[in-house]
């Protein structure tokens, strides 16, 4: 599957999921812009790791959070490399707490980052694709935006308005070879699970073997879903073989969303 000429931008790529999907994607010849907001020790490891395959890559530190900064980072990708052309909504953020404890900062983040931005990408990289009559839009959305869990209001909205986002958009793009497709993955073992396994624990008074256990429990595969198994489906989404699939909502969860 050759991706070569082609520019991806994968936000929130500097870590876990959307970093599986930078080298899959780069594997494949794209070139490809790198966005996070890692340390720099983080964000040095991330480029080397996907420099190595035969791309062009740059790193941008724009922040999801500030609508200036993402048309800025759309605009630069277009001008240093002629064109956007996959587009991977990828940066989020997880918090858990009870509805009536939620801190409102976090609940506006995670709404910013998780659902917002990818509006202000999707925006900003639109016309560009529809000039070019071809595009590949690809929002990292989760299980969470087919079902709900306690204590994860804010995500679990975030990612059923991602979900919605995705549909309306294909529907807008169909007839101008821009396809648009959601991705919903089960719990896969990155920073961002590994995290909330001690708030699931304080917020349920249980211990941390318990917590992930109960994750884990979700999933009748008993596994984590591999960043490497998202990577090749966001792969094959941005392929010419996926030009028919628009408005779809592809779930890897191990059979959760079965149930
Ligand atoms: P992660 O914590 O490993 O990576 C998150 C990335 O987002 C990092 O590169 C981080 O720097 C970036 N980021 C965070 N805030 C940002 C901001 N304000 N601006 C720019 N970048 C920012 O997380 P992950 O598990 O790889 O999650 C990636 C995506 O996959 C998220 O949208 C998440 O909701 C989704 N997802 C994850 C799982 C899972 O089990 N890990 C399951 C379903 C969906």
């Amino acid at each position: 599957m050759s991706l070569k000429g082609k520019t991806a931008v994968v936000t929130g790529s500097t870590s876990g999921i959307g970093l599986g999907i930078a080298h899959a994607l780069a594997q494949d010849g794209a070139n490809v812009v790198l966005n996070g907001l890692g340390t720099e020790k983080d964000n040095e490891k991330a480029i080397a790791e996907v420099k190595k395959h035969t791309t062009r890559i740059a790193f941008d530190p724009a922040n999801m959070l500030r609508h200036n900064q993402i048309a800025e980072m759309i605009a630069k990708a277009e001008r240093d490399f002629g064109s956007v052309d996959i587009l991977v909504n990828n940066a989020g953020i997880q918090h858990v707490a009870p509805v009536e404890e939620f801190p409102i900062e976090q609940w506006d983040s995670i709404i910013a980052i998780n659902l917002t931005s990818a509006f202000h990408t999707t925006r900003a990289a639109v016309p560009g694709m529809k000039k070019r009559k071809w595009g590949r839009i690809i929002n990292i959305c989760s299980a969470h935006s087919l079902r709900a869990s306690p204590f994860k209001s804010a995500y679990v909205s975030a990612k059923h308005g991602l979900a919605g986002f995705t549909k309306t958009v294909a529907l807008e793009l169909a007839e101008h070879g821009v396809t648009a497709n959601a991705i919903s993955p089960g719990f896969v073992w990155t920073p961002l699970v590994e995290k909330q396994i001690p708030d699931l624990a304080k917020s349920e008074n249980i211990t941390l073997e318990q917590a992930k256990k109960q994750v884990l429990s979700r999933q009748p595969t008993n596994q984590f879903v591999t960043v490497e198994q998202v990577a090749a489906l966001a792969a094959f989404l941005a392929s010419e073989a996926a030009a028919s699939i628009t408005g779809a909502n592809y779930s890897i969860d191990g059979g959760w969303t079965a149930q």
